[in-house]
């Protein structure tokens, strides 16, 4: 989708830090720094190539290429993206969709079962409702009667997946499903797969603060990526994650919300309730393999908040931060294996030489 017809975003993210700084101060290897719109957001790519090896020619157009296409499977705010046709499609019938369409279903349907239904991409009447989907903001918060109607159109059961040849049934025609919450790190993982193909080991791939790491940093240690400080200046450093591998993705409620009445709404939807996540956590954020399964899981621990989220996060295995609001500003609980990643507070560590 074209930039001008986006509407950019600020967004709960982590961010590379460091990464290019230092790599001017060592004498090799190269850094190829690409970059370019996509998604209502930013891509970036650092690809580290070493010395002798020619830097890869067209490697810009082939990932904003990759983009594109990929924007155009998954996207529910550009009308004629194959999202965007299916959520308009009658219900009942059996509906052929693209590998990619496909895949990132298939990964969402497996999100939903884990988070016991807190991650539910059929959530999208009630992230229009709340006027977080594409036609924007809206009036007055809804009335119980159209909360209830659009309620009746959300949930996991609604959408049946048949997987050879790759096909969706919708149980009614007005399912609508929005796939915010997981693509974005779909497309990292396919960006990452892309340069791995032409022989690019160490890279750092960031889709609006959905990051994937491999191999070594230019400067030769972990990635060092920033968790954004929740309720601060953009780019407010809460923590230095120090990454080997894999990927980091963060969802908050302190970017994209508005207030009325003394209350705030942020774009996070509890299926369960049907509301924005009140009380929740300002952040959390995820390592994962990969970043499709990093995505996902931001978005599932911040439906189910600190108690539930570390207990979950835990059983699978999943590294995670919680930035919790408190009386004296922002505090912190996370898994026992998030904070063997935290690199040392004002401490030169990895990635620093
Ligand atoms: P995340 O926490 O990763 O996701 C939150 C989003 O997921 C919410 O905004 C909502 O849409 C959805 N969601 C809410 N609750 C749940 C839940 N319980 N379970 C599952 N999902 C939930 N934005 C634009 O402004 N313009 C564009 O043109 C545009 N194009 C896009 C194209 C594609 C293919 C995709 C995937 C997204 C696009 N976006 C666009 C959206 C945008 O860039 C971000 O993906 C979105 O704002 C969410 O990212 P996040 O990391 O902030 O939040």
């Amino acid at each position: 989708m074209p930039e001008d017809s986006t509407r950019r975003r600020l967004r709960a993210a982590a961010f590379a830090a460091l990464g290019t700084a230092l790599a001017a101060c060592s004498p090799a290897p190269r850094v190829l720094v690409l970059e370019g719109p996509t998604m209502g957001t930013t891509w970036s790519v650092k690809a580290v190539v070493p010395t002798g090896q020619p830097l890869p020619a067209g490697l810009d157009a082939e990932i904003a290429a990759q983009l594109e296409g990929l924007d155009r499977a998954l996207s529910n705010y550009d009308p004629e993206a194959e999202l965007s046709r299916l959520n308009r499609a009658a219900g009942g019938a059996w509906i052929p969709v693209s590998p990619d369409l496909f895949a990132v279903l298939r990964a969402a349907r497996a999100a939903n079962a884990w988070s016991g239904g807190a991650f539910d991409v059929t959530v999208g009447p009630l992230v229009d409702l709340w006027g977080f989907g594409p036609s924007g903001r809206h009036g007055a918060p809804p009335t119980r009667a159209t909360l209830r109607a659009a309620r009746a159109r959300v949930g996991q059961a609604l959408l049946e997946l048949r997987d050879t040849p790759p096909a969706v049934r919708k149980a009614r025609a007005d399912v609508s499903i929005d796939l915010s919450a997981i693509a974005v790190g779909y497309a990292v993982d396919r960006v990452a797969e892309h340069l791995e193909s032409r022989g690019i080991e160490r890279y750092l791939v960031d889709i609006g603060g959905e990051l994937r790491a491999a191999g070594a940093s230019p400067a030769g240690g972990r990635w060092r990526i920033a968790v954004q400080r929740p309720d601060a200046p953009e780019h407010t450093v809460e923590r230095i994650v120090l990454l080997a591998g894999g990927a980091i993705a963060t969802s908050g409620d302190y970017r994209d919300f508005y207030e009325r009445d003394g209350r705030r709404y942020a774009h996070v939807i509890d299926p369960r309730t049907g509301e924005p996540v009140l009380h929740g956590p300002a952040s959390v954020s995820v390592v994962a393999p990969t970043a499709e399964e990093a995505d996902a899981a931001a978005t599932a621990l911040l439906v189910l908040g600190p108690d539930a989220g570390l207990r979950v996060a835990a059983e699978r295995g999943l590294p995670a931060l919680f930035v919790v609001r408190g009386k004296g500003g922002p505090a912190e609980r996370m898994t026992p294996d998030f904070a063997t990643l935290l690199a040392r507070a004002g401490a030169h560590g990895e990635g620093d030489r």
